[in-house]
């Protein structure tokens, strides 16, 4: 399956992106994530990355699709795929829609996260994320790690992203709805969205998605 995974910050996409990815046997791709792995190798692309990033915009459309198209011809993505955080805005589903053409693939179907903008802020301001694996997600009152600062997964050290301060998150949350938002109308439009409450507990969250990903598939 192709799968495309939108929602605002702190929807959960990365937790449940990682479970689902699992479950159908897809990579699971995230241009967040691939992002943060070229700033921590101090990669040229992490280095034009890193200020809009902290900034809370998005990073150029020159240099993320690149990025995306190079993962996404990766052979473990040959059969499909998750995506997580990528389209991000009108002109990169374009350009998905192009390479897909190319490869003479269709997209299955585009999975929106919704949660209410009090609870994505309460979300953020407490994450916390394992930095041996970026799927280990803690919060620190909804789901706190049995020791503080570790990860109950790995026992990797936990962190808390730069941009996951409270101004940045109020940046990101305007960025989503006046530039990824508009992505869910552009996939309406082809009939592939199906909207699930990404509310409650994470085990939840991701049987309503398989639930809504199996039916959006038969029907
Ligand atoms: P995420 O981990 O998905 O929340 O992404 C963190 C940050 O990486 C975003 O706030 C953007 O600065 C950047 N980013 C991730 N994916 C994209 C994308 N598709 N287009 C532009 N910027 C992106």
């Amino acid at each position: 399956m192709r799968i495309v995974l939108v929602g605002p910050p702190g929807a959960g996409k990365g937790t449940q992106a990682a479970y689902l990815a699992k479950n159908l046997s897809i990579p699971h791709i995230s241009t967040g994530d691939l992002f943060r792995a070229n700033i921590s190798q101090g990669t040229d692309l992490g280095k034009q990355a890193r200020a809009y990033m902290d900034a809370g915009q998005l990073v150029p459309d020159e240099v993320t699709i690149g990025m995306a198209k190079d993962r996404m011809a990766q052979p473990d993505a040959v059969n499909g795929f998750l995506l997580d955080g990528f389209p991000r805005n009108v002109g990169q589903a374009e350009a998905l829609d192009v390479m897909l053409k190319d490869e003479g693939v269709k997209l299955d179907a585009v999975l929106d996260l919704e949660v209410p903008e009090d609870e994505v802020v309460k979300r953020i301001a407490g994450r916390r994320i394992c930095r041996s694996d970026s799927a280990h997600v803690f919060h620190v009152t909804y789901n706190p790690p049995k020791s503080e600062g570790v990860c109950d997964a790995c026992g990797g050290e936990l962190y808390q992203r730069d941009d996951d301060s409270e101004e940045t998150v109020r940046t990101r949350l305007e960025v989503y709805h006046t530039q990824t938002e508009p992505i869910i109308d552009y996939y309406r439009a082809q009939g592939l969205v199906v909207t699930i409450s990404a509310l409650g507990k994470v085990a939840d969250v991701t049987a309503r998605a398989m639930e809504a990903l199996k039916s959006s598939n038969e029907g």
